[in-house]
């Protein structure tokens, strides 16, 4: 069975999410873990929670996936917006425990102008900070499209900094399509070389969950602009062979096109049928 759904808002709760994915056909989900722009969490409703564990537990959920505020910089060159990132993946971690087994995905980070090394180092830090023996949470680095001082547009560069990370059990990747592709990373004509650089550099097993997104800009333009899936310069075709890859088709793919609720519901209703009709 396919692994899909999207993101959803978490404003309404846990529960509510759970129930919006299953009235998409969806057995996955990603939720922002606060306001995408990185303000104060609300508390955790443990009664909210237990419904939303019940609700994947009787439906076979796949894995969850809660986001990092976008705006967070843990290489930033500002001390103040360092020790804000750390905070604030701190405190997410500890709430995702609420959910256990799970995967935490965030944006490495931007080095503005203090050198990939730097921002490198930086992140590797950060990481070391914040992942504990314990947890069960994953924590997963999402690969960048390389726009301005992004760093994770490699593998390389993810490579080196899970390197650095001590507790690197708890460390995984979430590949994103849209990005992947606008790093450079050809996905339409290559996708088992793309596989295979992934798995030399970074290792399979590392990869945990897919951001299936069609893309709106040209093969490696550094952009990041997600496009609904066919509408996009990727296009069905290739987004189908990465749905069936045996070494991607049991992961959770997780849609962030630009849709609402019913607009998903029509992409994991064509994605569960191409995954069907391509066996
Ligand atoms: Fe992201
Ligand atoms: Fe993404
Ligand atoms: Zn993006």
């Amino acid at each position: 069975m396919l692994n899909i759904g999207c993101h959803l808002s978490a404003s309404k709760g846990f529960s509510h999410m759970g129930k919006e994915a299953l009235g998409i056909d969806a057995n996955t989900f990603q939720f922002f873990t606060r306001n995408p722009r990185g303000s104060k969490a609300k508390g955790i409703d443990e009664n909210d929670v237990k419904g939303l564990l019940k609700l994947m537990e009787d439906n076979d959920f796949a894995p969850l996936v809660g986001h990092a505020p976008y705006t967070l910089n843990p290489c930033s060159a500002e001390p103040r917006t360092r020790e804000f990132a750390l905070e604030v993946l701190m405190d997410d971690l500890v709430r995702m425990e609420h959910l256990p087994n799970n995967y935490y995905n965030f944006h490495p980070g931007s080095h503005v102008g203090q050198g990939t090394e730097k921002g490198i180092e930086l992140i590797a830090g950060a990481l070391n900070f914040i992942l504990t023996p314990t947890q069960t949470t994953v924590v997963l680095l999402e690969t960048m499209s390389g726009k301005g001082s992004e760093v994770g547009s490699t593998f390389q560069e993810l490579r080196t900094i899970i390197e650095k990370v001590n507790l690197d059990r708890k460390v995984g990747v979430c590949l994103d399509v849209c990005h992947v592709h606008d790093a450079g990373y050809d996905i339409v004509n290559d996708l088992d070389g793309v596989l295979n650089e992934f798995d030399k550099y970074i290792g399979l097993d590392r990869l945990r969950a897919i951001h299936l997104n069609d893309s709106k800009n040209a093969f490696a333009s550094h952009k990041d602009r997600h496009e609904k899936i066919g509408d996009g310069v990727i296009g069905l075709h290739a987004i189908t062979n990465i749905i069936k890859h045996p070494s991607l088709r049991s992961l959770p793919f997780i849609l962030e096109t630009p849709n609402e609720l019913p607009g998903y519901a029509q992409e994991i209703k064509l994605m569960r049928a191409s995954f069907l009709l391509a066996e």
